[in-house]
């Protein structure tokens, strides 16, 4: 049984190592988005399938039955594939992802947003010295409204696209520390910090030094999954659900 964990994340890679050491044949799959990926242990191909069929034919060619979304919680289309195309190719299918922070200490402060196009909005509203944190890919939605703004843009890549002049490009890779996130708000004196619902632990310290210093914070809302799919947010529990 070859198991395919849709990965991206650092919990699709906690799972393929918990396989990897138990014997169990895993196919980690990343979309090729970085330069530079953390690449799981374990067999890992990388790109694009090719659409919803292009997963189907690929189940059904490689004779895989056993599928792990356990990507991006904002990586909304491959999951939407991965629904399709499990239901066509007769694979099982579980979602494995990390709960987000809308439980998490002052949430109930923070300004919620439907998607990137009302976070820019409600961005240029609350500041001038935004701390951008939603990563390249929104980059487009936040240049138009945030272009006189002051934002000092953190991601992994370089962005696809050209930044206002007046902004401040950093890039670089999570996990962060609260004395650096700390230092880095009190440094640009950012005055809004925006995010998405990433969730988990590697990017909450930013979230911290934001409450700390009295910042606001502008969050992106996660839309809700594919109903009907048997969903786990940690690692060992998509462990076990192999059976
Ligand atoms: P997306 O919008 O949901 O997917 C766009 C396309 O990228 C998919 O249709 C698929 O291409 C390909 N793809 C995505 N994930 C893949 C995977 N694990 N293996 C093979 N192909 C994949 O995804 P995204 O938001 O661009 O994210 C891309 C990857 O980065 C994901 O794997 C995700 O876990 C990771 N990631 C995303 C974020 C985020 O904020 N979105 C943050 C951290 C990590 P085809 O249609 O050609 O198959």
């Amino acid at each position: 049984m070859t198991v395919l964990v849709l990965g991206g994340t650092a919990e699709a890679r906690a799972l393929a190592a918990l396989c990897v050491d138990a014997h169990v044949d895993v196919l980690s799959s990343l979309a090729g988005r970085v330069a530079r990926p953390r690449l799981p242990v374990g067999n890992v191909r990388i790109g694009g399938f090719g659409g919803a069929v292009g997963l189907r034919d690929f189940l059904v060619t490689q004779g895989i039955e056993t599928v792990i979304d356990a990507t991006h919680p904002f990586a909304e289309q491959i999951s939407a594939n991965a629904v399709a195309a499990c239901a066509e190719a007769g694979a099982r299918l579980l979602r494995l992802e990390r709960a987000g922070w809308s439980a998490a200490p002052g949430a109930e402060e923070w300004h919620w947003v439907a998607d990137h196009a009302e976070a820019a909005r409600t961005t240029a509203a609350l500041g001038a010295r935004p701390f951008l944190t939603v990563g390249r890919q929104a980059m487009a939605e936040f240049v138009g409204p945030l272009a006189s703004t002051s934002a000092l843009v953190r991601m992994v890549d370089e962005p696809e696209i050209v930044l206002p002049e007046s902004w401040t490009l950093l890039l670089s890779r999570g996990p962060y520390h609260l004395d650096g996130e700390l230092d880095l708000i009190r440094e640009h004196r950012a005055d809004v910090l925006v995010t998405k619902d990433s969730g988990g632990a590697f990017t909450w310290p930013k979230m911290e030094a934001a409450g700390r210093l009295g910042v606001p914070i502008v969050i992106v809302r996660r839309t809700s999954g594919a109903p009907g799919v048997e969903t786990v947010s940690d690692p060992a529990a998509a462990f076990a659900w192999l059976g």
